[in-house]
């Protein structure tokens, strides 16, 4: 039986993990912290006895292979999957404005949808409309000198119809904002949501903290099929010799006995253990921080399991009953401030937007983090790696991998099963 080692136990090193089990390979999986899910887990927060994520996940019905990588662990049904689109933006003093697919045919359904989108007024809505239909007559490589600030003024859609519609979108599909993230990314994000059938727009989201919904899962399955799991493992060089790599040393031990390494790692981790990996010229990731907000109320009048806020410093309030999850993207100008100011600006933002007075709020708690994302701008274009390395067993896998996509879930589950497929591809 071949052995695969995988470094790094966040999407990507667990979609590796098994598809590389479910193909009968040994998997020895090497996790620098106590717990499985990198960027994507929950813990119990003591003080308000509840389970909490380090930042809500969403997820889309086009996101294929991490709704097949839910399938293969069996956890399908630890995911709320909308019938249709449906997002409540809100402005100011709780306005309310549904953006809502309708129960017709695709691509009808998102016509009529954006039709009746009422946060914008009617010739806006049209302008916005004739902006999806241009949308595949572009030339390829003609976005990608653009910002998507950039080419929606270049298509006429005015501030108002950014800000109600562009920016948020941008913010929650990219974690950034229109004037940094490429034209090119987004479109080929806006393709995929909005034109590979029905269901791909529609919103998906955990049932329960992140990791009783995909870690325990995944974990549960790799240790099935024979493979280990070690945890507070750090991966701390590895040897290469000739074409190979022929020794991982951790901070526990050497290992020595393996067929493969896939290295899961975020591109920081890699470059201090494996320097010697050849990356394309210029590779270089600035990042996005995102802002979560936890907050707990005496009682909660929202009835909506999600808002999204249009003109506000908060991009989405997720509703889990007396608890809300306020998220704030793209927040590098705002991720230095102090737990207290963040929570100050908040408050009066939630005040403003959906009537909820600071005396309604019990206990919150803020979790900043810096590198959330990568940031999709036209710079990383051509620049990400490919899975394969110059040495042969050696393979990569993470969000940040070449894989079209931008930072997210999909990103790295599939960088993750490509690696494991190419690791199969490569035994006779
Ligand atoms: C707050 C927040 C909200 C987000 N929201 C969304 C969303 O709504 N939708 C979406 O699609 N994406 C979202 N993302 C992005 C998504 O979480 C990431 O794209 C994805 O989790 C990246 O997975 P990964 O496996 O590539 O990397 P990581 O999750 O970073 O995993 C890398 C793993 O490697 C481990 N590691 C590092 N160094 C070593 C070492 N030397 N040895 C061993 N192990 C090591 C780390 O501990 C970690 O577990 C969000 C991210 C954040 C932070």
């Amino acid at each position: 039986m071949k052995k695969c080692l995988v470094l790094g136990g966040g999407f990507a090193g667990l979609s590796s993990a098994v598809y590389l089990s479910k193909a009968g390979f040994k998997v020895e999986l090497i996790e620098a912290s106590p717990k499985l899910g990198g960027r994507a887990y929950s813990f119990t927060d003591q003080d308000n006895n509840t389970i909490i994520d380090n930042g809500q996940h969403i997820l889309m019905g086009c996101y294929r292979e991490t709704l097949d990588f839910f399938r293969e662990i069996n956890a399908l049904d630890n995911l709320d999957f909308q019938k249709r689109l449906q997002v409540n933006f809100v402005k100011e003093n709780f306005r309310v404005f549904p953006l809502k697919a309708f129960p017709v045919f695709y691509p009808l359904n998102l016509i009529l949808g954006i039709l009746n989108y009422k946060a914008l007024k009617l010739y806006e809505r049209l302008k916005l409309l004739s902006f999806f239909f241009k949308m595949n007559f572009h030339p390829a490589g003609s976005l990608s000198e653009l910002s998507v600030y950039d080419w929606l003024e270049k298509e006429n859609q005015d501030e108002n119809i950014r800000k109600a519609f562009w920016e948020i979108l941008c913010a929650g599909a990219l974690n950034t904002n229109i004037r940094k993230a490429s034209a090119k990314i987004f479109a080929d994000i806006l393709k995929q949501i909005f034109f590979t059938g029905r269901k791909s727009a529609a919103i998906v989201l955990p049932k329960y903290g992140l990791t009783e919904t995909y870690c325990l899962a995944a974990q549960k399955y790799i240790k099935a099929n024979g493979g280990e799991i070690k945890f507070t493992e750090k991966a701390e060089e590895i040897i290469f010799d000739k074409d190979k790599a022929v020794k991982v040393l951790t901070s526990k031990k050497e290992i020595e006995d393996f067929d493969f390494v896939v290295s899961a790692l975020p591109l920081f981790a890699l470059e201090k253990i494996a320097p010697e990996i050849k990356l394309p010229d210029g590779l270089r990731l600035t990042y996005s921080s995102i802002l979560t907000i936890h907050i707990w109320l005496n009682e909660n009048k929202l009835e909506k399991a999600f808002y999204g806020l249009i003109n506000s410093k908060v991009h989405w309030i997720f509703n889990h009953s007396s608890h809300l999850t306020l998220v704030i993207s793209d927040a590098n100008d705002l991720v230095e401030l102090s737990k207290e100011e963040i929570f100050e600006m908040v408050a009066a933002e939630l005040e403003k937007f959906v009537n909820i007075s600071s005396k309604e709020i019990k206990n919150y708690r803020v979790i900043k983090e810096k590198r959330a994302t990568f940031i999709p701008s036209n710079y990383i274009i051509g620049r990400r790696p490919e899975a394969k390395t110059q040495f042969r067993n050696f393979f990569l896998a993470g969000d940040w991998v070449e894989t079209g996509l931008p930072s997210t879930i999909e990103s790295a589950v599939k960088s993750g099963k490509t690696a494991a497929q190419l690791i199969l591809n490569s035994c006779p």
